[in-house]
């Protein structure tokens, strides 16, 4: 591990007078996996759609390696580097696993939807799409349509379309929200083998999961950065208890 990949200072988002986000500074280092944590409404949310683009900074800089993202493009954000897993709700269901890979494959390649089922090049996206299915544990399902997967695998594809963009900085929103204790399972492995070579940011409300994966945790509340450091540390924290607790 080395310096900060991912560096937000004073990241502040207004709603209409609501400070969602409020003058949030935060170093992720290079190849960690920094889990985000605090209770509903924090403001974790809000940050990742501050870090992706997909909202403007009310104020304050966010920076990737040497590269200043503040108020990029969603599109522009993930060339640069950073992308986050997709939401269940973008898959089409009548697509397969592997035509949903060799779309976002050529789409990184600037090969629009119309050309896509005409191009005969696709046949090397195919491949690379099989290699990331195998990589999330999905190469059995590769040519199911992906409304009749289970919601695990659901969860699996979203990653895996993620990583077809190969970002250096991961962003996971709730990687194992809703799952049973097998998927969680399943999923927390599929973590540690994708974070190799990448450094992954995660909002996760499931402490068992941070506690396993995540070499440093920052908590928010009311859109501050409450407590920053080690699971360990932060777990006895005064402050972080009683923010859970609701005080
Ligand atoms: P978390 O993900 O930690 O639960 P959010 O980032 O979703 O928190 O929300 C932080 C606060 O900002 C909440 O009080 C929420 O109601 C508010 N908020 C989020 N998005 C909007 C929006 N588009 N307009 C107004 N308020 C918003």
């Amino acid at each position: 591990m080395t310096g900060p990949i991912l560096r937000a200072q004073g990241l502040t988002k207004d709603f209409r007078g609501f400070r969602a986000v409020d003058g949030v500074d935060l170093d992720v280092t290079e190849g960690s996996v920094h889990a985000l944590v605090g209770p509903n409404g924090a403001g974790k949310t809000t940050l990742f759609h501050l870090f992706t683009g997909f909202l403007k900074p009310s104020a304050g800089r966010i920076t990737l390696g040497e590269r200043d993202l503040t108020g990029k493009s969603p599109e522009r954000v993930a060339r640069l580097g950073m992308a986050r897993s997709f939401q269940i709700t973008s898959l089409f269901a009548q697509l397969t696993p592997r035509e949903h890979l060799e779309l976002a494959l050529a789409g990184g390649s600037g090969i629009t939807w119309r050309f896509w089922r005409s191009d005969k090049a696709l046949g090397a996206y195919s491949e690379r799409a099989l290699e990331l299915l195998d990589q999330v544990g999905l190469a059995g399902h590769a040519d199911v349509p992906a409304g009749s997967l289970a919601y695990g695998r659901k969860r699996a594809l979203e990653l895996a379309l993620a990583l077809a963009l190969d970002p250096r900085v991961l962003l996971l929103d709730e990687p194992t929200a809703g799952m049973g204790v097998e998927d969680i399972d399943r999923t927390m492995s599929l973590i540690e083998r994708v974070r190799a070579g990448r450094t992954v940011v995660m909002v996760e409300h499931n402490m068992s999961v941070v506690s396993a994966l995540a070499d440093r945790v920052t908590v928010l509340q009311s859109g501050r950065v409450l407590v920053e450091g080690p699971y360990e540390e932060i777990r006895h924290d005064e402050r972080v208890i009683s923010a859970y607790l609701g005080d």
